[in-house]
């Protein structure tokens, strides 16, 4: 799978509380408005075994139980979202965790009130990206396809970088 340049790659969680509140198009339309390719789409139903590997990093926190039954609360919509630098776009776009502190304008400063229900989940580096698209997509679900707007969404030095 390609990562380089404007094949750089990135993965979204539309979480419980979006898919119930009704928000799923809404967030998808702020991906596509920014000029960013969506490259992988589908709905799922997500586990205790993949949760305790998605969210090792807090698996150990008194918040964890009550995080893995949220995000079992309903299918999530996951994303695989490519373009120059994307995993840092997304992650300005997606704002910090605590929503009712997240920048006016960002997914989260504009929908969410909570810590945990903070509406999606968006890979946080590169390297956690490359792990996490695996981790949610087969090879064969990830599309590499021809943009015609990226005639007016990147420079050619950028596409070519
Ligand atoms: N979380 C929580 N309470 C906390 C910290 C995190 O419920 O005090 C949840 C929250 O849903 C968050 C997820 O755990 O999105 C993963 O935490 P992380 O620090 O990776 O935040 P994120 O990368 O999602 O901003
Ligand atoms: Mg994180």
């Amino acid at each position: 799978m390609n990562f380089h340049g404007i094949h750089e790659k990135t993965l979204v969680i539309v979480k419980p509380d979006a898919i119930q509140r009704g928000l799923l198009g809404e967030i998808i339309t702020r991906f596509e408005k920014k000029g960013l390719k969506i490259v992988g789409l589908k709905m799922m139903r997500l586990d205790d075994a993949v949760l305790r590997e998605h969210y090792a990093h807090i698996a150990d926190k008194p918040f964890f139980p009550g995080v893995s039954n949220f995000m079992q609360n309903s299918p999530v919509v996951v994303l695989c979202i490519e373009g120059l630098e994307v995993v840092e776009a997304v992650r300005l776009i997606t704002g910090i965790t605590k929503a009712r502190q997240a920048e006016a304008g960002s997914i989260r400063g504009d929908f969410a009130m909570s810590v945990g229900c903070n509406v999606i989940h968006a890979s946080d580096s590169v390297d956690n990206a490359k792990a996490e698209v695996v981790r949610f997509f087969e090879e064969n679900e990830i599309f590499e396809y021809y943009k015609s707007e990226y005639e007016f969404v990147y420079m050619q030095d950028e596409k070519e970088s």
